[in-house]
């Protein structure tokens, strides 16, 4: 056994030693952090230039959205500053919206199963999609707006993920997936915009569909346009017996769509066959 087979064997035995599980479990907490920030500052810098907009996105102190008081580590500090702070802002003792806990706690959860489940680059690309896609559904949920940023990194990591051989495709088949499924979905959505007059579906959403396919192929993709059009009734379904005065707004697609394709990727790596290329 080589030094290098020693070293490699000793990473493998210390990222799954417990220390390391905890070290992981705050840094989820962290990104989780990070990511309700971002989703909050990134819409705004669309049409800032690379530079300035990344600057700004990642750079300044966050602040009470009402008293407009710097945040200190331990306030912004994802789910356990709001509960050491009771659920208030520590400088005006206004309360603070229970949404922002729910959302940390919702992103801090997945990538700890992730590691739980997953080594090496599998680990690590498999994060970043969900650090992505879940960015993503924030944003969309918030603003009606994909960023292609983010969309396209969601297509690359895609690629890079049948590329290291880990994926259900061969690269050459996520690739034609993503051409043919774009170039559908553009069709469908200019046939629906001339029949019906109205456009159902966003440029942002076609991207993302299209970027989705290269990792679960062409019926994996028909897949998670079922679904999510299932889920979107359903969620308009919940909202009509809940709130029925919010019936007539309209709802964002991206976030059933990338519910959809985790059903279908789920279903996909635990062992049901979905491609057939
Ligand atoms: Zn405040």
């Amino acid at each position: 056994m080589t030094c290098l087979d020693n070293l490699f064997l000793w990473v493998i035995e210390f990222s799954k030693s417990p220390f390391f599980f905890t070290f992981f479990v705050i840094f989820s907490f962290l990104m989780s952090g990070l990511i309700t920030v971002i989703s909050h500052r990134l819409p705004k810098v669309v049409h800032f230039q690379v530079i300035p907009a990344l600057t700004f996105t990642f750079r300044g102190q966050s602040k009470c959205p009402k008293c407009r008081h710097k945040l200190s580590l331990k306030d912004v500090f994802p789910v356990f500053g709001f509960l050491l702070n009771k659920g208030k802002c520590n400088y005006c003792h206004q309360k603070i919206s229970i949404r922002y806990p729910i959302i940390e706690l919702l992103g801090a959860i997945p990538p700890v199963a992730l590691f739980t489940m997953f080594n090496g680059i599998e680990l690590i690309l498999l994060l970043v999609l969900f650090w992505i896609s879940y960015t993503l559904i924030i944003i969309d949920w918030e603003t009606f707006y994909l960023p292609d940023i983010l969309v396209y990194s969601l297509l690359f990591v895609g690629l890079a993920y049948s590329a290291t051989g880990y994926g259900l495709l061969a690269p050459s088949e996520s690739i034609l997936t993503i051409i043919f499924t774009y170039l559908g979905i553009l069709t469908f959505k200019v046939i629906t915009i001339r029949i019906m007059k109205k456009d159902a579906l966003g440029d942002g959403d076609v991207k993302l569909i299209a970027a989705l396919s290269g990792i679960v192929g062409p019926i994996g993709i028909l897949m998670v346009l079922f679904l999510s059009s299932l889920l979107n009734i359903f969620s308009y379904l919940i909202e009509a017996i809940f709130r029925k005065e919010s019936l007539k707004e309209p709802k964002p697609f991206g976030p059933s769509i990338i519910a959809a394709f985790y059903l279908v990727f789920i279903f996909s790596i635990t062992g049901f066959e979905l491609h057939f290329l």
